[in-house]
């Protein structure tokens, strides 16, 4: 717990570290050989993650010194395995970002180069696996916000199905995308995450009653990709791709190959505007689930205000950031009667062509691969400027979510600046398991486990 203190110092992932609370629960658990896999092992939760007795801030001034009453399902399911709780990590105010600078904490810093964001919003968990914090960690996804961040700090994040996962007790930013997703550095302790939070749970109304199958097993018995199909919506992202995210996504594909998948090409003509329906969507859904902050029921309260409808304003203007802001009023604008036909039914129509874009696209293939993120890391403040520019970076993340699919993002190479690529699979709704043993073959083909130790041996992780 000293490393991480010391370290946390450097690349600030943790908002919170439960020291106390770690140690108190490390004494009850016994290891052995009957016990769950997960007993005694470390994990971060994002601070967006409900934790009972232990500050939840979601990285917001509004939500500072809130001590939740209860437990979040996915906390109550890795301490029932006997996992323990390390504490709570950094991300953007609310799960809004893509590079964790909007959190009201400072930005979480990437350890490949510390002048540079980790991604976001699960920045903060990306550090805390990437770094050796944790060699797991949770974070969520409304569009990417695992994915990029895995990517760009160069491990495994995995965005499951809508559903798979209860989301009793994880903040609510876009509630139809929400969805808590693990960070691992190997596919096998993405698995037996997966496997730990995963199932039907009677306090979301929204998880599926779907079976969870063995995925340790599955990937135990899956030895190459032979029979299996990669499809390749080529059209939508060749034409202007950083040429070194090319390059790794070519010789990526080369692997599946390799491992005996077919490669075919595919349409899916809707996503390029997916973007766009995206915060359309995100931003409505916001507005109305951020009104719940009102000084009233949660943590922070101004206090300088006469009058009730001033207490509202002031406490919302002093605690929230200017991200969150700004998508608390494109929402409202886009709810607005006279404008909800045009912006936010329009969206809602793109994101039924982009589900069925994905379904008839599966008919022919079992996985469709794309980059995860156009660039690699950025530099401190780069996007900071152009909020517009920040959510183009999203462009390969946001439509697993509108589609409600599962995604993982696997390490493909460094760039000439030394920094991670990731590589990006989706597959049908609940196939997490073909992912996750995709995930597993292709990593054996890959050296990125040295590069890993051999950075931290050197100090610079
Ligand atoms: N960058 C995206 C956004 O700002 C995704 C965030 C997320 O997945 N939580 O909305």
């Amino acid at each position: 717990i000293s490393w991480i203190k010391d370290s946390n110092e450097k690349y600030n992932s943790f908002i919170t570290i439960s020291e106390d609370y770690a140690l108190e629960k490390a004494k009850d658990i016994k290891v052995d050989k009957d016990s769950h896999p997960l007993a005694g092992i470390p994990i971060a939760v994002k601070d967006m993650i409900i934790t009972k007795g232990i500050e939840t801030t979601c990285a917001s001034k509004i939500l500072k010194g809130f001590i939740p009453p209860y437990q979040s399902t996915v906390v109550s399911k890795l301490e029932n395995a006997g996992a323990i709780i390390l504490g709570k990590t950094n991300l953007d105010e609310f799960a809004m970002g893509s590079t964790n600078e909007n959190s009201a904490f400072g930005p979480a810093l990437n350890p490949w180069d510390t002048k540079r964001v980790a991604g976001g919003s699960s920045g903060g968990s990306a550090v805390a696996v990437c770094s050796g914090q944790s060699p797991i960690s949770l974070g969520t996804e409304t569009g990417g916000s695992v994915r990029q961040p895995a990517a760009l700090t160069g491990i495994l994040g995995m965005k499951p199905t809508y559903g798979r996962i209860s989301r009793y007790g994880v903040v609510a930013y876009a509630s139809s995308c929400d969805q808590v997703g693990p960070f691992a550095r190997n596919a096998h302790d993405l698995a037996l995450c997966m496997q730990t939070i995963s199932g039907y749970d009677e306090n979301d109304s929204t998880s599926m009653d779907v079976e969870v199958p063995n995925y340790i097993k599955e990937i135990e018995n899956t030895k190459d990709l032979k029979g299996r199909t990669v499809g390749i919506p080529s059209s939508f992202f060749t034409k202007s791709l950083n040429p070194e995210i090319e390059k790794s996504f070519q010789q990526s594909i080369k692997t599946l190959e390799a491992l005996g998948a077919k490669v075919i090409d595919i349409d899916l003509p809707s996503l390029k505007y997916a973007i766009s329906a995206y915060y359309v969507l995100v931003c409505a859904e916001a507005s109305s689930n951020l009104s719940r902050y009102d000084g009233v029921r949660f943590a922070h309260r101004t206090s300088k205000a006469s009058n009730l409808r001033e207490m509202y304003e002031k406490t919302r203007a002093e605690g929230f950031g200017a991200e969150v802001k700004r998508r608390i009023m494109m929402g409202t604008f886009a709810l607005a009667s006279g404008y909800y036909d045009a912006y936010y039914l329009k969206a809602q129509k793109v994101r039924t062509l982009i589900i069925n874009d994905f379904k008839s696209a599966f008919e022919k293939c079992d996985f469709i691969a794309t980059p995860t993120s156009p660039s690699t890391a950025f530099k401190v403040g780069e996007k900071m400027e152009s909020p517009l520019e920040m959510f183009l970076a999203d462009i390969f993340t946001v439509p697993a979510n509108l589609a409600g699919i599962p995604a993982i993002s696997i390490p493909s190479g460094l760039s000439s600046e030394n920094l991670p690529i990731g590589f990006q699979l989706h597959a049908p709704a609940f196939k997490e398991g073909s992912l996750l043993c995709a995930a597993n073959l292709f990593q054996q083909e890959q050296p990125f486990e040295d590069w890993l130790s051999n950075k931290a041996k050197k100090g610079a992780l």
